[in-house]
């Protein structure tokens, strides 16, 4: 090998390190990039579901508000208290009120968080829009709970409150849920 062809290698060597330098460089920064780009958006996500609403009851997301506010139902199974059997109070994610009792929570396999009583006073009947339904509405806010059947001989009280688990915020027994919230005319 010539002198000057050892050098065009030496140099060669050295642009192709620089190259591979530069090129992990971009990688590690475009990772810092992405890094910085996700964790606020992560924070920042429920902000944006929030709709607009009273300021006095606990704000709600867009998909709580679709069922609390609009009358909307979550798909079957995928509520997170559907299979939730340990004790606790059941309370209205839009005012605190207690609601339910784990005592009276029992496994209908119809999808969603299943009652057969509720605590005296704190839900409230309607006939559903759709003429033969009836409808339960947290008597607190009138958030909407979901639908109330009789008959199905499912439980010795024979009553089902079909819950959807989005209305409800879990208290494990020792927690205390917040206060009840109560509008002021
Ligand atoms: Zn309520």
């Amino acid at each position: 090998m010539m002198p000057n062809q050892i050098v065009g290698v030496g140099i060669l060597i050295a642009i192709l390190g620089l190259g591979g330098y530069l090129a992990s460089q971009q990688v590690l920064t475009e990772k810092v990039e992405t890094l910085n780009v996700t964790s606020p958006l992560k924070t920042k996500a429920p902000e944006k579901d929030k709709k607009e609403m009273s300021t006095h009851y606990n704000k709600l997301t867009a998909f709580e508000a679709s069922v609390i506010l609009d009358k909307g139902t979550e798909r079957p199974n995928t509520g997170e208290y559907n299979d939730t059997v340990e004790s606790g109070v059941y309370v209205c994610r839009q005012c605190n009120a207690k609601l339910y009792r784990s005592n009276d929570k029992f496994e209908a396999h119809c999808g969603w968080p299943s009652f057969d009583d509720e605590i005296a006073g704190a839900v409230k009947r309607k006939i559903d829009a759709d003429g033969y339904r009836v409808e339960i509405l947290c008597n607190n806010c009138d958030g909407h709970l979901g639908h109330v059947f009789e008959g199905e001989q499912k439980t010795e009280k024979n009553i089902r409150h079909c819950v959807n688990s989005v209305s409800l915020r879990f208290f494990p027994e020792g927690t205390e849920p917040p206060e009840m919230i109560v509008l002021t005319k």
